[in-house]
């Protein structure tokens, strides 16, 4: 039987990072992954497909409604091959899974393929596709299966026509009418791709508003935007049922008066969170507890019921993000070589890939407000920036909380192009503890978004931003 000093459970961002980093601290490690690609959600059905439909569908709607404002004529007929663009959607996540081969080929991780399941605290049966099982033994192990889809009880997900993300990042048609359950940002992302690709779309949210967990004035400058792209929302709306009828599919849903109301479209994209899978683990085997909502138990060191069995990313609690998953892979290696690493939770961003691209770090307005936090709002529209107007992205604003009495940096929250790289400023601000004047007295390059980040961290020092 073979050992090793640790065993991964599950290569998505948490359990690759993981393995690397132990490797990288002389641990002699495995991987195990279910299937024969590596790289979980975020490579294969997640992070990386997204976007790239998301960049491939930007262009298009910039070809057919931004081209002709920069002086750019199309001659002919701009059309979209949706079957082209999956394929070349399907080459970046090969590339990208690749990469993940060769790193663990690279840092010397033996990688098994089959399904990983607990026969005690120190050994794994692995289920291989063809029926054998081999038995592995490891001092540590780390438990990083992620999530899944969730659904409502009273849905039955077809995968034709009612799909998850994952079926929606592989559509052979692009739907006439689409109708997105729960406008969160799986909705969003999937909805403005096919929004742009020619399809209507309609969002039911549950909630108030649109991504209900970020800064409310997010939530209502992206509405904004995206009703002006055409998407049509439904907010304060429960659905109670969703039926097919051949290409149809009728949603039903209580509005807030208590009516009940229908949305007839051709596609459903189910969307409404996911779920911590941990399904064929056996986790009751090694003693690993469970917790009423199906996520792996840790402690502050990610340490789990059992002391040599560690659990990291979607499948524990925390936000289900790529970036917090592979940070806990990095800190569960350290901690296993005995180091003593740290996380800062209150400082993992969180990015919606719309255009505008959505971005916030720390504490929103809401948070603030409920917490007795005393504290001033600068905030710049990007429509006053000169590089706003010279590439058309006007919509949007920087907003920045500071404290009160200190000046500390808070909450950083932003809509508009590019937010998603330009939040890298504000986290790592936020990690030096910097004041809003700190970051207004630091040289901004021009013309650029980043320099709304000065402008709006003046505005919270003394409320006096210059191009505004
Ligand atoms: P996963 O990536 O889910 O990996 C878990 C792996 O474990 C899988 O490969 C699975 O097959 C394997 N596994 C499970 N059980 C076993 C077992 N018993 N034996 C062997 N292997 C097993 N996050 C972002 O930060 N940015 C984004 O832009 C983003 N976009 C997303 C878009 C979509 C459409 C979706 C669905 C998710 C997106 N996410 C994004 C979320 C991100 O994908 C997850 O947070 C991330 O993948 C979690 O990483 P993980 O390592 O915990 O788990
Ligand atoms: P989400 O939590 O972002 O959004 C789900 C939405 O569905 C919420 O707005 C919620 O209020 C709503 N909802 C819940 N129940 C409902 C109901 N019965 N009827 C109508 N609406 C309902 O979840 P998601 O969009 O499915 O994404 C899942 C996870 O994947 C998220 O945790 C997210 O962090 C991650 N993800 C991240 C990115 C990114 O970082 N850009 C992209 C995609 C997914």
């Amino acid at each position: 039987m073979s050992t090793y000093d640790v065993a991964v459970i599950g290569s998505g961002p948490g359990g690759y990072v993981a393995a690397i980093r132990c490797a990288q601290l002389g641990m002699k490690t495995a991987l195990i992954e279910k299937y024969s690609s590596l790289g979980g959600t975020c490579l294969n059905v997640g992070c990386i497909p997204s976007k790239a439909l998301l960049d491939s569908s930007h262009h298009y709607e910039d070809a057919v409604k931004h081209f002709e404002d920069h002086g750019i004529e199309l001659t002919g007929e701009v059309k979209v091959n949706l079957e082209k663009m999956i394929e070349r959607k399907e080459s970046v996540v090969n590339q990208t899974v690749d990469g993940i081969k060769f790193l663990m080929n690279k840092n010397k991780i033996e990688v098994f393929e089959g399904i990983g399941s607990f026969k005690d605290a120190t050994h794994i049966d692995i289920k291989k596709s063809e029926g054998e099982t081999e038995t592995i033994e490891a001092k540590n192990i780390i438990i990083a299966t992620g999530s899944k889809p969730s659904n409502l009880p009273f849905i039955e997900l077809d995968k034709e026509r009612v799909i998850t993300s994952t079926e929606a990042l592989k559509l052979k048609e692009v739907p006439k009418h689409l109708i997105v359950i729960g406008g969160g940002v799986i909705g969003l992302e999937l909805g403005q791709v096919y929004k742009r690709l020619g399809a209507e779309v309609t969002v039911v949210e549950y909630m108030d508003r649109i991504i209900p967990t970020m800064d409310s004035a997010l939530s209502k400058e992206l509405t904004k935007v995206l009703k002006k792209q055409g998407f049509k929302f439904n907010v304060s709306h429960q659905v109670t049922a969703v039926e097919r009828n051949g290409d149809e599919v009728v949603v039903k849903a209580k509005n807030k008066k208590g009516e009940e109301v229908e949305f007839k479209g051709d596609y459903c994209l189910v969307s409404v969170g996911r779920r911590p899978y941990t399904d064929g683990l056996n986790a009751d085997a090694a003693g690993v507890k469970i917790d009423k909502r199906g996520m792996v138990e840790v402690n502050d060191h990610l340490q789990t019921s059992v002391k040599n069995i560690y659990a990291i990313g979607d499948v524990i609690k925390g936000p289900m993000l790529a970036h917090k998953a592979s940070e806990e892979g990095t800190l569960v290696a350290e901690v296993i070589a005995g180091q003593k690493p740290h996380i800062n939770y209150n400082l993992i961003p969180g990015v919606v890939y719309t255009w505008p691209e959505v971005a916030s770090v720390g504490k929103t307005e809401e948070e603030l407000k409920e917490a007795g936090v005393k504290y001033k709002e600068g905030r710049f529209p990007m429509r006053a920036l000169g590089r706003s107007r010279a590439s058309g992205d006007t919509d949007g604003f920087v907003k920045i909380l500071s404290d009160e009495s200190t000046d500390e940096v808070l909450g950083v929250h932003m809509i508009g192009a590019r937010t998603a790289d330009l939040i890298a400023e504000a986290v790592t601000a936020m990690e030096f503890r910097a004041s809003a004047e700190d970051i207004s007295r630091m040289s901004h390059a021009h013309p650029t978004y980043a320099e709304a980040v000065k402008e709006a961290a003046l505005a919270a020092t003394e409320n006096r931003p210059i191009h505004m």
